[in-house]
């Protein structure tokens, strides 16, 4: 029997929970109270582009991808901003050993992780870059030399005086410098084995810009101080990128952004994603063991690659292997094949507003999933958890909705449907993989029609035209024009009416 469905606000049937990360500052889980309500600021360590992305940068890039799409779900106003260094030794060196400018080693290798980032779905607001931003870097280090934090080298390099700042080494725990290899002229010249290079005077063949100290370059860490400021203001929510960079790079940034700035904490949040790896190891351009992010890609598409990413937590190690890609490949095709059937039952349904017990029963269900879901997101965002409710919302879509042979389902109503879809489409804003049909099921979908046009040509050949025009008209139903071209050639577009 039929019983009026009461629909209670999710809110007050289970509230969802508020968000906690795990801040690397002080190694421990806080709830996340953005500078400003509502507004989250955001900012990530993007590529020095010196060389192809790999698989590895593509892990920490889904992963705050992921961060920011759940923040936005949950209201807030993210703003991410994710640099591009194109100066650095790296760069300079990449280009003397291929005999080209470094100016164009910088475009090609910029292209490459822009078009990653479009095939990723990786929506970042802002991407500024380091030779953009030369004037702002010597206003910063000025300002720092006048204050006392820095000073001016023999060689005309300006370094960061660690000894006038007296917070560092509390983000990354570390107060040896024996583990950190440094160049031994450089050494000479610091006051202090940590203070580090925020200008790098000028060597011959090396491309430069004129500073009141001399002509030179910027050294690393003062890009993103700089940049983070101009754009987020002197203090921000969120700073990110892989865990690699806690040490020096982020220590570094800190000192001389609080130092300069008068403010503790400079960043609320620092988050740290953890290292992919291969047989073990990092996966890194030094090390030589790279898997190149386009032909994995191209190998896997996109949206299995996210799916794979995001199968771990962020800060767990994830190790490449082709198996565990290949389980996701299966469960992000069941995932939109379920969305899909879902859409299409709800597109056959009758409206009704009633629902009977069974149904509640499931409605039920799905709401828990739905809180469960969160409940994992907001425990530092914890997308292997939040899949695991992705896949067991699938399970119970074909168990209990989708019909089957054994399975008619006719009792569902439209109301049951509609929720239903409406989790996937939530669950699906955050991992980004989209249930439309993708490149695997368009290939499928462009297969089955040009079977049909072959059977239709053999039907012309032998002059059968009722039955050729029955599935020209048929096509025509769904959307598929066909266009019959002199010599027998026939093509189809989607032409909605
Ligand atoms: P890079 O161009 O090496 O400075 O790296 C750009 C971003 O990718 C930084 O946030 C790095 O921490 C991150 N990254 C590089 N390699 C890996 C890896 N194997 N696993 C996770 N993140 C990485
Ligand atoms: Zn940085």
């Amino acid at each position: 029997m039929n019983v009026a469905f009461v629909w209670k606000p999710i809110l007050e049937w289970k509230p969802i929970p508020p968000i906690y990360v795990r801040n690397t500052f002080g190694r421990r889980l806080e709830k996340l109270e953005p500078i400003e309500p509502g507004i989250i600021r955001m900012y990530v360590c993007g590529p020095t582009v010196y060389d192809y992305t790999h698989v590895g940068h593509a892990r920490t890039y889904v992963a705050f991808d992921a961060i920011k799409r759940y923040l936005s779900l949950r209201g807030f106003n993210v703003f991410h901003v994710q640099n591009i260094t194109d100066i650095d030794d790296k760069i300079i060196n990449r280009a003397n050993k291929e005999k080209k400018n470094w100016e164009e080693i910088v475009e090609e290798y910029t292209r490459d992780y822009m078009e990653n980032l479009e095939k990723l779905k990786i929506e970042i607001h802002l991407h500024p870059r380091v030779t953009s931003h030369i004037s702002d870097i010597i206003s910063f280090i000025e300002e720092l030399i006048e204050k006392g934090y820095a000073y001016i080298a023999e060689s005309g390099s300006v370094y960061f005086d660690v000894s006038s700042y007296d917070g560092y080494g509390e983000l990354s725990g570390r107060v040896s410098p024996s583990e950190w290899r440094q160049e031994e002229e450089v050494l000479r010249e610091k006051k202090n084995p940590f203070d580090f290079a925020l200008w790098k005077a000028w060597k011959p063949g090396e491309p430069y810009w004129e500073a009141p100290w001399g002509r030179g370059r910027p050294g690393w860490h003062i890009e993103c101080s700089v940049m983070s400021s101009k754009y987020l203001g002197r203090v921000f929510d969120i700073h990110g990128g892989g865990q690699d960079l806690i040490f020096p790079h982020h220590e570094n940034e800190r000192a001389q952004s609080e130092a300069l700035f008068g403010v503790r904490p400079w960043v609320r949040y620092w988050l740290h994603t953890g290292y992919l790896t291969i047989s073990g190891e990092k996966m890194s351009k030094s090390l030589g063991n790279i898997v190149v992010l386009r032909e994995a890609i191209r190998k896997w598409s996109g949206n299995v690659l996210r799916m794979w990413l995001l199968s771990a937590h962020y800060r767990s190690q994830l190790d490449y292997n082709e198996q565990s890609l290949e389980q996701s490949k299966i469960n992000l095709r069941r995932i939109e094949s379920t969305a899909i059937e879902l859409k299409r039952v709800v597109r056959d349904r009758e409206p009704s507003s009633s629902i009977n017990k069974d149904e509640e029963r499931i409605l039920t269900k799905v709401l828990e999933y739905y809180v469960e879901f969160h409940r994992a997101m907001s425990s530092d965002f914890n997308t292997a958890e939040a899949l695991a409710t992705i896949i067991s919302l699938t399970r119970l879509a074909n168990s209990d909705i989708i019909p089957n042979e054994y399975y008619t389902a006719s009792i569902v109503s439209l109301k049951l449907l509609e929720e239903f879809n409406y989790v996937f489409a939530v669950l699906d804003r955050v991992f980004g993989v989209s249930v439309e049909p993708t490149t695997e099921w368009e290939k499928l979908f462009k297969h089955t029609i040009d079977i049909l046009l072959s059977i239709r040509q053999k039907l012309r050949e032998e002059k059968k035209y009722e039955l050729s025009d029955w599935i020209r008209s048929e096509l025509r139903k769904i959307g598929i024009k066909l266009y019959d071209y002199p010599g027998g050639k026939t093509i189809w577009r989607l032409e909605k009416d």
